[in-house]
Order: C-alpha cells, then structure tokens, then sequence
C-alpha cells in the first residue's frame, strides 16, 4: 500500500514536472523518488524508506534536514515579516546578516550585496566589475579569465564563465566568448610532483595571459581550492596566492565563487582563508542558509563600492535586481544557520569528522579501478577508472557511475556521482558510524559497478 503511494506519486510527477539535470527518459528505467520528509541526515521516501543525504541534496545542507534551530528561527520570522522588496526598504534579517558575513569574510570586503540564488550571483560579480571599469573610465576592460573545467552556474553569464561541456556546449552560440586557462586541478600530475608544485607551475599559463591581456581584463573568476562541478578536482591553495598577487599587479579583479566550497566544506571558513587572500568578489550560496532557502550574496570591498557611488545625474549606479533578494525568511534561516557554526565550534569539530571520512575511504587508495581518493576537508572524492596504471577512464557509455548511483539508491544511500567520480559531501551533522555506513555502501556499488 505505502509502495503504492510512492508509485502514485511518482506518477503524477512523470505526467507534469519537468525535472532540473535529468534526461526525463532515464525515468523510465529508475523512478523518481517522491520524498515525504526528512530528518538529519536522513531523507524519508512515502514508504518509509530511508535514503542517507551524501550530497546534502546538491551540496546545500549544512546542519540537516528539519534542524530544530534553523526551524525554530524561520516559525518566529514568519509571523514577523515573511517578504519586503529590498530596494527603498530593508530589514533587520539583511542587515544583520550583512553585518555577521562582513565580520566572518576575509578582511576588507565590507559590502553584501544580495541575490537568490548562486548563478544570480555570478552574474553579479561579472556586471559589477565589469560595471565597476567603465565607472573608473576604462570601458576597453570586457574580458573575464576562467580556469579549465570550472562551473559557475547555468544562466547565460555564469555559463559562459565556466567551462564544462556537458553544461555548455549546446549553448555555445549564446554566449560571451572568455579566455579559459588551464585549471591547476592535480589530478593529471606527474606522480613525482606534488600539489603544491603542480598547481604552482599551472600558474604560468594564468601570468602569461593576464600579463598580454591585461588591458581588456575585468576579472578571473574561480572556484577556491575544489572545482566541485567539474568532478571534485582540487589544487593548492599556492595557486590562489600567486592569482591575488598577479591581478594585483596588472589591476584585474579576482571573482572567488565560494558557492559550493563556502561555510566549511574545504575545512576553513571560507576556502579563501586557507590562501589568506581577500577577492574582490565573493560569491556566497548554496550552504548560506543551512540549505533551506534560497539566497546569495557578493561581498565586495569599499573601493569597488565608492565607483558606483555618485549623483543620481552621473547614472553610476548598479541597477540589478531579483524580486526576491534578500529574503528576510532566507537571511533568518542563514543567521541561524551561523549561530549554529558559532555556538558548535562546528569548523573544529568537523576536522574529526573529515578524518573519519580519509580513514573509512582508505581502503579504496589501492583498489584496482580508483585512480584518485582526493579530499579537501569534508569533499571527499573517489576516481573510477578501467585501468588504474593508465588511468585509462571508463567509456562514458557505460555510466558506471551511474550504477554506483542506482546500487546507493537500493542501499539508502543518496550518492550522485560526477561521471565516475564518486563522492561525499554529507551535512556537517553526519556522525562516524554515519560516515561509515555510507562509505560501505558506496564501496560496494563501486564493486558492482565495475564487475563486468
Ligand atoms: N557556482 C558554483 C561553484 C556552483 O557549484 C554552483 C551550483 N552547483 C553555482 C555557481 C550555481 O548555483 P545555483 O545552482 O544556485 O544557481
């Protein structure tokens, strides 16, 4: 009967919704899973089967699903103020969250600006500095640098600034050109070199361009330390040390979108601290509010602020807008969700957690089909390959990950693997045995998965 209710509603769904990253035929062979409710970690379908959230359902979810705190805090702002626009108006939710990000970012970002969602503020962050270089009189500044395989969103700016195929190509026609630069992701190099000196020698490539093309410039956008999208490849924080100091040097902005590597994922803070730079953008979603809502925001500093700031006459002012930015229920769910990071020393408590997660992967260092288990703080990753010495990878066809997908699913385990790369990214209130459980699982879909 309850099998029943899963089955009606997946049904209905099928007849109407129209679902995001999926090709709606796959559906025909595995259903969608209609969940009820969901608690913790733990995500509960209408017949009471239960599903581990590895991914804390897109790599939002901080705290858990239904977390007393966070749901606690939204009850009381509901009966408070549930929407106001933020133009002529303001709140105290916006205000207040403005202050505590400021105060939490790396020094000398001193302005939030908000949106609603995380490519809303990669378009942002690309039409401010843009915006920012004709207000300071050098409109010839148009161009925007990437890494390789990055991934900045799906609307057309953020598309155009990212760089993985499988998202892009389609699109090509629509969108702006950019200079794309080799990602100093190490996975490709030399076993001999090690992170730190492959993604410093990756720089090269990035200084002889900003330095050729520095007066067409605006910004290099970046995903700091892990480029999540792009199959959880990760480089040293060197990198990011030697891009700040450059576009420094050639008066380039640096546009850091720690949409997916912000609030703790990488083990800081802030990916950014681990670099100790400050971009000039900041770029915040996804974990801001604990996973409950939508909300971004860019943070910026005082200098990129003062260029727009002017007579009403100059018409210097940076008209952006999205019906629902800032919304004071989202910005209450994103304040609860710090005082959470405050009051659990959770940036701490997380080192234990991610090293439980290195020791339950451990044994898939020498399995013959990973390639690479990489992890920075609590993103862990496993690459599947054929063949381990050659790194030779799988034929996509065979979507082996895809079968790691459906053997978690059978399990109570929600991994989603990247092509096939399989990996972790659990909310924060994940426990060891927990950890344990899901790594099992997918160890054992790994099995399945490449048998044959
Ligand atoms: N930037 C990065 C680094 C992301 O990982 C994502 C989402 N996966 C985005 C931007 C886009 O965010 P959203 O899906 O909220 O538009």
């Amino acid at each position: 009967m309850k099998n029943g209710e899963n089955k009606a509603w997946a049904t209905r769904d099928q007849s109407v919704v129209w679902h995001p990253c999926t090709q709606m035929k796959d559906h025909e062979r595995l259903p969608i899973i209609p969940i009820r409710r969901a608690q913790g970690v733990w995500l509960e379908d209408f017949a009471g089967k239960r599903y581990l959230d590895a991914i804390s359902s897109w790599w939002v979810n901080l705290f858990g699903h239904a977390n007393p705190r966070i749901n606690a805090a939204l009850k009381a702002q509901l009966d408070e103020l549930e929407h106001v626009l933020l133009a002529g108006f303001s709140h105290a939710p916006a205000i207040t969250l403005a202050e505590r990000l400021i105060a939490l970012a790396p020094p000398g970002l001193t302005r939030c600006f908000y949106a609603d969602n995380g490519s809303s503020a990669v378009e942002v962050a690309l039409k401010m500095s843009f915006h920012y270089w004709r207000n300071r009189g050098q409109p010839q500044k148009t161009r925007f640098v990437t890494l390789s395989n990055s991934y900045h969103g799906e609307t057309l700016g953020a598309l155009a600034v990212g760089d993985v195929t499988l998202y892009k190509d389609i699109y090509k026609p629509l969108l702006m050109p950019v200079i794309v630069v080799p990602s100093p992701d190490c996975y490709p190099r030399a076993p001999e070199v090690s992170c730190v000196q492959h993604s410093e020698r990756m720089f090269a490539a990035m200084a002889q361009i900003l330095a050729r093309q520095q007066a067409e410039i605006c910004a290099v956008i970046v995903e700091p330390l892990v480029q999540c999208a792009g199959a959880m490849r990760m480089y040293d924080p060197v990198y990011l040390r030697l891009l700040r100091a450059a576009c420094d040097h050639y008066g380039i902005h640096l546009i850091a979108d720690e949409i997916a590597v912000g609030f703790g994922r990488t083990g800081s803070f802030f990916a950014c601290e681990q670099a100790a730079i400050t971009p000039d953008f900041l770029c915040l979603s996804k974990g801001l509010t604990g996973g409950y809502l939508p909300l971004s925001t860019v943070l910026t500093t005082s200098e990129v602020y003062a260029a727009f700031y002017a007579e009403h006459a100059a018409q210097r002012a940076f008209l952006h807008s999205h019906s629902y930015t800032g919304n004071p229920l989202a910005c209450q769910a994103a304040l609860a969700s710090l005082d959470i990071f405050r009051a659990d020393d959770v940036i701490e408590k997380n080192k234990s957690l991610s090293a439980h997660m290195a020791r339950a992967l451990a044994p898939l260092h020498v399995h013959p089909h990973v390639a690479e288990v990489r992890q920075t703080g609590m993103i862990a990753a496993v690459e599947l390959v054929a063949d381990r010495a050659t790194r030779t990878p799988y034929p996509r066809h065979e979507r082996r990950g895809q079968r790691v997908y459906a053997y978690g699913l059978e399990h109570g385990v929600l991994l989603r693997p990247l092509g096939d790369v399989v990996y972790f990214m659990p909310p924060y209130v994940i426990t060891p045995s927990e950890i344990d459980l899901m790594v099992e699982v997918a160890i054992r879909g790994i099995e399945w998965a490449v048998a044959g």
